[in-house]
């Protein structure tokens, strides 16, 4: 997968790599680990063009899976979610 920059078409890029390369951990704590795993592997890159200086980000084919699975993990989260909420509410009317 070659990159090129988007206004004057270099190949010739600097990667200045992703924003946070270690993982906040307080993020951790709040999205859970599954989507905390997806979330670091979906983080765009930060690159920088060599010819103009133009800045871009740009996800790579793997940062493009994992936000498949990021939307996927959170999908089921909010699914079970919603279920839980659901089987409260049906619940509660039944009695
Ligand atoms: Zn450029």
């Amino acid at each position: 997968m070659s990159l090129e920059c988007p206004a004057c078409r270099s190949t010739k890029l600097m990667d200045h790599g992703r924003k946070f390369p270690v993982y906040p951990a307080g993020c951790v704590w709040i999205l859970g680990f599954p989507i905390a795993i997806f979330h670091q592997g979906q983080t765009p890159h930060q690159l920088e063009c060599e010819e103009c200086g133009a800045r871009f980000k740009r996800r790579t084919l793997l940062a493009r899976i994992n936000l498949a699975g990021l939307v996927l993990v959170a999908g089921l989260v909010l699914w079970a979610i919603a279920s839980v909420v659901w089987q409260l509410a049906f619940a509660a009317e039944a009695r």
